[in-house]
């Protein structure tokens, strides 16, 4: 079989690019290793009201939405201390996932493209003579699948985390140090949940490296979770709950309706991203924002450009690597120092200890710093409230005071 694009995965990412270029009349065809798209679910769905404008999603279907009430977050220092940032209107949306990449998935279909479930991609080899890739399909529903192989001229790998594909033929996927354990509950009968407002813990017993998320979709029920460089994040999330002494008596009722683990992409974003014929997006790319692990919206704008090159590879009849450097350049220069600030800002707070978390969180609501991050907070571009914040002078004040604590 063959096809003008084909996309490896068809997570949010895989999805958009098959939206954009078969929207552009490319032959798209996608191929989706799971029976069911979106299952099972890892993510906490927390998506930024204007990035989904940037990936072209300005209304979604309210069934997907299970809040679109968040105007800010509560963030709180190990000790508790606690730094209130808030806006006047919603800031962010709460997704199902599953049905968000549903929905993306029936959009790319009703775009033109064709999405082929239990169809897992097991090899992709690029021919020098034909400058085509052929892929090999395994279906393990139905292993007599007359599907067996897919030819392209351009292929997208939107393979999620872990970059198996994107390995083999020699792109750098992020590595497992900086792909962290993560675990999440949805949870009924929590008490005094804020509905506007995202809570999010520092500590480095209960999330080294990370922290701690309450999100609440209803006025009694959230998805708590957490990442953590340590291995055993059910644990930890189940101390949080249980003996965790700012927030335990929250979730004595508590009842778990879902569990979803998952690993959080802190770092690693993949410097070459195209060569003949192929490109990388999404999280196999490391595309996602250190500080907070997000990858729709960062690496859904990749996946779009992605996407754009590819139906314009195509149309010039051009798959050549010089060609779909183009697909590098032009993320890049959206979204490469963007997510470089969050890296540097994640490899400051993973030398943090719970002391200097505590001194800096006492420093950030004595000097009002909350009042910079409104003004200034951007939940996908974060480079500049970054960069404010190194440049105040209450925290070089506080960097010269910490030092001695930093763990280098
Ligand atoms: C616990 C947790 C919470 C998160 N919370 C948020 C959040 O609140 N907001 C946010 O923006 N991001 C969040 N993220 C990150 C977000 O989930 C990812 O950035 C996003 O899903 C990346 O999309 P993707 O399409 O690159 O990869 P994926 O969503 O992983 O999709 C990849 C797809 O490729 C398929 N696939 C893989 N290999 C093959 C193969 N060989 N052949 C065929 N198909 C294949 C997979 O089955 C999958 O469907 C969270 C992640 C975790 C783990």
């Amino acid at each position: 079989m063959e096809t003008d694009i084909a996309i490896v995965g068809a997570g949010p990412i895989g999805t958009l690019a098959a939206i954009q270029a078969s929207r552009n009349k490319a032959e798209v065809i996608v191929l989706e290793q799971r029976a069911t798209i979106g299952v099972p679910d890892h993510c906490a769905g927390l998506i930024s009201k204007t990035g989904l404008k940037k990936i072209g999603l300005d209304s979604l279907p309210k069934s997907i939405v299970q809040s679109e009430k968040i105007i800010g977050a509560k963030i709180y220092s190990p000790d508790g201390t606690n730094l209130t940032v808030k806006r006047n209107s919603t800031q962010a949306l709460v997704v199902d996932r599953t049905l968000f990449d549903q929905y993306l998935a029936t959009k790319a279909e009703n775009s033109g493209a064709t999405i082929l479930r239990n169809s897992k991609v097991t090899n992709l080899q690029y021919n020098n003579n034909t400058k085509k890739i052929t892929m090999k399909i395994k279906n393990k529903l139905q292993p007599s699948s007359p599907i067996k192989s897919l030819t392209a001229p351009i292929v997208i790998i939107s393979e999620g985390r872990l970059g198996r594909l994107a390995k083999s033929i020699g792109f750098q996927p992020p590595k497992k140090k900086y792909r962290l354990s993560g675990f999440q509950y949805l949870i009924e009968n929590v008490s005094d949940l804020d509905t506007q407002f995202v809570e999010m813990y520092f500590s480095n017993f209960i999330s080294s490296g990370f922290f701690t998320w309450i999100i609440p979709i209803s006025e009694n029920t959230a998805k708590v979770g957490l990442a953590t460089r340590d291995k055993d994040a059910v644990f930890r999330l189940n101390y949080f709950l249980k003996k965790y002494p700012i927030t335990k008596h929250r979730f004595q009722k508590a009842k778990i309706i879902k569990k979803y683990g998952g690993e959080v992409i802190v770092s690693g974003l993949m410097k070459k991203t195209s060569t003949n014929g192929v490109m990388v997006a999404g999280d196999a790319a490391g595309q996602t924002k250190a500080t907070t692990g997000g990858g729709v919206i960062t690496g859904g704008l990749a996946g779009i450009i992605a996407g754009q090159v590819a139906s314009l590879a195509i149309q010039k009849n051009n798959n050549s690597s010089k060609f779909l450097k183009k697909y590098d350049t032009q993320w890049k220069a959206i979204l490469r120092n963007q997510l470089k600030a969050m890296s540097l800002f994640r490899w400051l707070l993973n030398r943090m200890t719970d002391e200097a978390f505590n001194r800096a969180f006492e420093t950030a609501v004595e000097n009002d710093l909350g009042k910079l991050i409104e003004e200034k907070g951007d939940i996908d571009s974060q480079a500049e409230i970054i960069l404010s914040l190194l440049k105040d002078p209450a925290v070089i004040k506080l960097a010269f005071k910490l030092l001695p604590t930093i763990q280098f």
